[in-house]
């Protein structure tokens, strides 16, 4: 599969041997190697050589065979003693390595495995401690073909200690395999091959992963491209927690594919904004020595990253957010892409000059709409629940703000709502806005994106009204920010399609 010394490991997870032997087969269409978990099998003879010879004689491709014990995440308990036979025994016999953990290496080295087909292994499910290079030192003093170290990252900045582990196993001229598991580890699932991991491994099939944050071996191949990421790829991600449910990431990864750019977009799961900046972005402090060039802000940083940056626009400067962040030789220049985003839907419906608007909701996606519309010479009026903030918008943008019960009394030709109602997750099937209060507009428009068809835009058009979704502003302020990090003009077809994609699989 791959052009490049980066592998991609699919794990076979199946409770029947059929289904494993199947599995295997479509494991050599997507992955470099296939990791057999014998321990999920449930129709299998644990003590017979001959059930393993069966199962992997016609492997298509590279295999490890690993049979977890339960204190390490095994799905039923296996003898220790059969478990290690059928591993050493197998590895010299059948498969390519047998995955063996150190806390078993010494009664596993009792029966004499073949060196070169053992992979020692260290897992640590609920953090990445803090000394993770003394347990280095004690597995690697085990001989092997390969070790491997497994941590959980509770927060991105875990992160950089698996990257200085492979960065000094590369000094040491040894083979390890090193990784997080959890969402916030998934950029070493997707970087680790490149630090010099010796593979990476992806589930076959969304749904049957075998580890916490474990990707798809379709989206390490297809989304993030990982075998052709090098250390010249130019890195790009959102930050912001949460972020799992992020459309970005498929969004702008398809559009780097369509063009074929050498740029990858990465999930950065992250609740200390300033320790993320001074180990991961600014270049005097940075821990980790990557081509980083652009960032996605996200809830709930938009404002504080404004004083970290060395420079910012003046649209964000008078928002007071930040939804992008580009890196110039070094400097951090915060934009604003929401605020054209937003308007740009709009504008291809209507002529904003002396419209009147009504906006519900104060917060970050209603600053970036006002900011807009009064730009663009509409005349804006809000609507918002919370006085407190209600006062905050009036006075810094010179609009009436009034409470969203009087929604009604308006006659403004065109509504937007931005607030989260109606979103799946949050209040799927409700409206902000009562049905009455949209008679007689002309357009309403919903940032919110998923479901596209929001409760209030089905009244809308029942009303009459024209309809615009959140999705083309999600599309259109991403479209701003591929431009930005890139000087390119994006594949807007291709991020709808990633986006609607996104979309309907969270639907499911
Ligand atoms: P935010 O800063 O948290 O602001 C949300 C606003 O909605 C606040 O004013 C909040 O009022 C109000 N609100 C929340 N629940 C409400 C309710 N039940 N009734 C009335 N008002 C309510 O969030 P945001 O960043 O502006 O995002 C808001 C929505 O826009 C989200 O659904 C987000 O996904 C969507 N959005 C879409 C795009 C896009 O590209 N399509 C871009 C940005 C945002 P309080 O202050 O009283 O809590």
């Amino acid at each position: 599969m791959s052009e490049t010394s980066n592998r991609v490991c699919a794990v076979v997870a199946e409770e029947s041997t059929g289904a494993a032997r199947e599995a295997l087969r479509r494991a050599a269409r997507v992955a470099d190697l296939a990791e057999l978990r014998l321990d999920y099998l449930r129709d299998f003879d644990f003590t017979s050589l001959d059930a393993l010879r069966a199962l992997i004689e016609q492997k298509p491709l590279p295999t490890i065979i690993t049979c977890r014990a339960q204190a390490e995440g095994g799905k039923q308990q296996v003898g220790v003693r059969v478990r290690l036979r059928l591993l050493v025994e197998g590895a010299r016999r059948f498969a390519d390595y047998c995955d063996i953990e150190a806390a078993h290496y010494s009664k596993a080295a009792a029966l004499s495995p073949d060196l070169s087909r053992v992979i020692v292994s260290y897992h640590n499910f609920s953090e990445t401690p803090a000394d993770l290079n003394s347990i280095y030192d004690r597995i690697t003093s085990m001989p092997a073909a390969v070790h491997k170290i497994v941590t959980r990252a509770n927060n991105v900045a875990d992160t950089t200690a698996i990257f200085k582990l492979l960065d000094r196993a590369r000094t040491d001229g040894r083979q390890l395999i090193a990784l997080a598991m959890g969402q916030p580890g998934l950029i070493t699932r997707v970087l680790g091959p490149v630090w010099g991991s010796f593979l990476t491994y992806g589930s076959l099939e969304p749904g049957k992963e075998s580890a916490s944050g474990q990707p798809s071996c379709d989206e390490l191949v297809n989304l993030y491209r990982v075998h052709r990421i090098s250390r010249h790829t130019a890195i790009t991600g959102i930050i912001g927690s949460p972020i799992g449910h992020s459309a970005s990431p498929a969004m702008h990864n398809h559009a780097f594919a369509r063009l074929d750019l050498d740029f990858v977009y990465l999930p950065f799961e992250a609740k200390d904004l300033l320790d993320f900046f001074r180990r991961f972005v600014r270049l005097d402090t940075r821990e980790i020595d990557w081509n980083l060039r652009g960032l996605s802000v996200t809830i709930p940083h938009k404002s504080a990253v404004i004083r970290l940056l060395d420079e910012v626009d003046e649209t964000a400067r008078k928002v007071g957010a930040v939804n992008t962040v580009v890196v110039n030789d070094g400097r951090l220049i915060g934009y604003n892409t929401d605020v054209q985003g937003a308007m740009e839907p709009l504008e291809k419906a209507c002529v904003l000059a002396d419209e009147n608007c009504a906006v519900i909701g104060a917060g970050g996606s209603a600053r970036a709409l006002i900011h807009g519309l009064i730009e663009r010479g509409a005349r804006v009026i809000v609507f918002a629940r919370n006085p407190a903030k209600a006062r905050e918008l009036s006075e810094t943008f010179g609009v009436p703000v009034l409470p969203i019960e009087s929604l009604a009394s308006t006659d403004a030709g065109v509504l937007i709502n931005t607030t989260p109602v109606g979103m799946r997750g949050h209040s799927e099937g409700l409206s902000a806005a009562p049905r009455a209060a949209l008679r007689g507009r002309r357009i309403v428009y919903d940032l919110v994106y998923n479901p596209m068809d929001t409760q209030l835009l089905i009244d809308a058009r029942a009303e009459g009204c024209r309809t615009i979704s959140g999705l083309e502003m999600l599309i259109a302020q991403a479209a701003l920010q591929f431009e930005l990090w890139t000087g390119q003009k994006p594949p807007t077809g291709a991020m709808r399609d990633a986006a609607l994609d996104g979309i309907a699989r969270r639907t499911e």
